[in-house]
């Protein structure tokens, strides 16, 4: 039953935990023996933390021992480089940050230690989340388990691959435009970004305020509730945190679909979709169907193609602001060491960013000067409104949207590296709901050539309950997401 322990979901490790068929110390030196093994290929992990693996699994088996575990209570997980850890490096994948260490956990870290779950590394990222691929890492690209010469995906690739190749039983992510369902797509795990504001942002390193937000990346939907049950919550220290009551997401799951209306907006099967993704969509929709759900094929959200202008103004403009912190004054790398103050800043900028976020800080400071702001800016915020107003619209009529999470399987590495404009188009499906705040979920719904395919399920906001209902019935009849790569 327990041969291959690097392959678990949080509620079977859980089973085994609490029935002491095996130690959260034991379980965890698996994993890091695992790291050891797969690592050197997927390169999911920026550092292993080993040590405080094994002192938080220690924890936990004191937890477990007194009768008071939880589900995450001994699990191994792997947390984005952004979130941050007390005494334990954060470095957004960045020059800026790398050997930046926090003096305090972000809330979701607090939250998971609370519960005794056991960090057994910091994932690699695009630099400070801006990216689709992890190539954007200023320290190594991660490779997709499933083909390493492919990426992962991004921004949250480190977590995702990690998941995938059993590095970690689950991962947190953070979503800005699709940075944790694009790379779940990818890696074929569930990657789930819930409501603007039901995950406290606090000790998220920020790169666009508004559009920002923590999830889990998980094997399963379950897995899923499980970790949004310890995460989500109002948080005091960030005051765009909602005051919404948090359910328990595992309360809702059931087998069945019906009474559920599912609607198709055609705008998200774009041109130049991979004919192989559309199939495998298509399919996995016909399956809620069968579940028992309504499904309207016909739907429009003629907002949809503007998604991408509007975030790629808002999402540099906020990073901009966000990212003028870094000037060598405060923390992280510096170059202040000069007799010219401003010098000193602007060499601090020049060699602490990589290229990606130099170009999204002149987009930025670009849309926001004065003279364009209007033009820009503002034109983006209506635009912004604009597509809220029809998702609003569109869950009068249904719970839920169903759509790819992208139009094409992982692509090369390299193949788009130099090319800005195509990478953005990776996220085409994924941006939109994060314009609108609402939450979406990327579940596995396929293969072609070996590489998974993403389905993305979008619902109205704090709906989490209805996108997990909808994944774990999806889940009961098919095995996409249990399959793995051979690394
Ligand atoms: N790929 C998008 C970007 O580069 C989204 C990133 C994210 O969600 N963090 O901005």
């Amino acid at each position: 039953m327990t041969d291959n322990l690097t392959d678990l979901t949080i509620h079977v490790a859980h089973e085994l935990l609490k029935a002491k068929k095996i130690s959260s110390v034991e379980l965890t030196k698996q994993y890091l023996a695992r790291i050891k093994v797969v690592d050197a290929q997927v390169r999911a992990i920026v550092n292993v933390t080993e040590d405080f693996a094994l002192q938080q699994a220690k924890k936990a088996d004191e937890i477990i021992a007194a009768g008071k575990s939880v589900p995450l209570t001994g699990v191994p997980f792997l947390l984005k480089d952004n979130m941050s850890t007390k005494g334990i490096k954060t470095t957004c994948s960045s020059k800026m940050l790398e050997n930046f260490i926090p003096p305090y956990d972000a809330t979701v870290v607090e939250k998971l230690n609370s519960v005794g779950a056991v960090m057994v590394g910091k994932a690699n990222m695009d630099e400070y989340a801006m990216g689709s691929s992890t190539e954007n890492s200023a320290f190594f690209t991660t490779h997709n388990p499933w083909d390493l010469s492919r990426v992962p995906g991004g921004s949250s690739g480190g977590s995702a691959a990690g998941v995938a190749a059993g590095e970690a039983v689950f991962a947190l992510g953070s979503d800005t435009g699709g940075s944790i369902r694009q790379p779940a797509g990818f890696c074929n795990v569930t990657g789930f970004k819930p409501t603007y504001g039901r995950v406290s942002r606090y000790g998220l390193v920020a790169f666009a305020s508004s559009l920002d937000q923590i999830g889990p990346l998980t094997k399963d939907a379950l897995d899923a509730a499980l970790v949004m049950n310890v995460i989500s919550g109002h948080d005091t220290a960030d005051s765009t945190s909602a005051t919404e009551p948090v359910p328990d997401y595992t309360k809702g799951l059931a087998k069945d679909l019906k009474g559920m209306k599912i609607g198709i907006p055609k705008e998200y099967f774009v041109e130049g979709m991979q004919p192989e993704v559309d199939a495998a969509i298509k399919a996995a929709i016909k399956q809620l169907e069968e579940l028992g759900a309504k499904v309207d094929w016909g739907v429009s959200l003629p907002q949809t193609p503007h998604a991408l202008a509007v975030y790629y103004i808002i999402a540099p403009s906020e990073a901009s602001a966000n990212l003028a912190r870094y000037d060598g004054s405060k923390y992280g790398f510096s170059y202040l060491n000069t007799d010219n103050m401003w010098e000193g800043m602007e060499k601090t900028k020049q060699l602490g960013f990589g290229p990606e976020v130099k170009r999204r800080i002149m987009l930025g400071n670009y849309a926001l000067s004065s003279g364009y702001y209007d033009a820009y800016y503002l034109k983006a915020q209506k635009v912004r409104t604009l597509i809220r107003r029809e998702f609003d619209a569109a869950f009068e009529k249904y719970d839920a949207l169903v759509t790819p999470t992208s139009p094409t399987v992982p692509f090369k590495i390299g193949e788009r590296a130099d090319n800005p404009v195509q990478m953005y188009l990776s996220d085409v499906c994924t941006l939109p709901i994060n314009i609108a705040g609402i939450p979406g979920i990327s579940i596995p719904a396929g293969f072609a050539q070996g590489l998974p395919i993403g389905m993305q399920i979008i619902g109205k906001p704090f709906a989490e309950d209805t996108l997990l209902k909808i994944s774990y019935a999806y889940q009961q009849v098919t095995d996409w997401h249990k399959r793995r790569p051979a690394v």
